[in-house]
């Protein structure tokens, strides 16, 4: 199963699956200790645990809108190698191409593309290298959209956060750039989620009284929902833990679907009470 679909009130969204990737399973929980975490992602033996590269499509009236484009095509076989990159499709693309393809869409179909952030597992689909080599972008028609922060942020890296931004995925897109809360089209809300890094976004769908937030990297997996379950990964974590406490108190009151970016086996679900803390209700799983 490469796509799961479900309706946004009258948006109908399809929870995409770009491939996986194989991170180290410390890095991924932070200060989490691996008696806990290894129950709920067990890892593989070299400490790494699968994750996915789940992009988000909505069919819109003012045409498709994707969110988020997985690592595409253009990294060497040492950088797969690192990062257990999983995602080739077929005619040299990816997953994502071929999951839009069944869907009966081409990339030239796609009107907009938005990035959480620019990371390489979450803008590398953004552009791609055809068959000469050249490098241009995947989705030629889209209007490409990210935090003005973020793209400051991703141009002038420094030692930590270098390996994270290739400059292949973002350097030669115009992008539309967006200023904290903005709402680039009719019911696609971009929403400030700090901490990962200091210009991450999610993206709130909204329709008919319905709503579904793409989390991107603020809750990566389902198994991130408690509160201190936080990547070492991110930049500055005590700030996704605000991050978190504002948007959770939004999707409890207004029992919002989640949609998470990497957990490798559920795609959706919604936000419930575990105890003291936070967990997954309504799981919906991949296939
Ligand atoms: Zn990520």
């Amino acid at each position: 199963m490469i796509h799961t679909t479900f309706t946004v009130g009258r948006l109908r969204c399809h929870a995409i699956e770009a491939g996986r990737q194989w991170l180290d399973g410390g890095a991924m929980f932070g200060v989490v200790p691996r008696v806990l975490w290894e129950r709920r992602i067990p890892p593989d033996a070299r400490h790494r645990i699968p994750l996915a590269l789940r992009c988000l499509l909505v069919e819109h009236g003012d045409g498709l809108v994707l969110i988020d484009t997985g690592i595409g095509n253009k990294e060497d076989e040492r950088f797969r190698d690192i990062y257990g990159v999983e995602n080739a499709g077929a005619g040299g693309r990816t997953r994502l191409e071929d999951a839009l393809a069944a869907l009966g869409h081409r990339p030239e179909d796609v009107r907009w593309v938005i990035n959480t952030h620019l990371h390489f597992d979450h803008a590398g689909g953004n552009t791609w290298r055809d068959g000469s080599g050249r490098v241009a972008a995947a989705f030629p028609n889209a209007r490409y959209a990210v935090q003005r922060g973020e793209l400051d942020f991703a141009r002038r890296t420094n030692e930590r956060t270098a390996a994270s931004y290739r400059a292949h995925n973002f350097d030669a897109l115009a992008f539309q750039l967006l200023d904290g809360e903005r709402e680039p089209l009719p019911g696609i809300r971009c929403l400030p989620t700090a901490g990962h890094v200091p210009f991450h976004q999610s993206v709130l769908v909204e329709s008919g009284g319905e709503r579904c937030c793409f989390l991107g990297d603020l809750v990566p997996t389902s198994a991130h929902l408690p509160l201190p379950w936080i990547m070492g990964y991110d930049l500055e974590p005590l700030v996704t833990l605000e991050s978190r406490r504002r948007l959770y108190a939004r999707a409890e009151a207004e029992g919002w679907l989640l949609c998470f970016e990497h957990d490798p086996v559920v795609a959706l679900g919604r936000l419930g009470r575990d105890g003291k803390g936070f967990g997954l209700v309504e799981p919906r799983r991949v296939g």
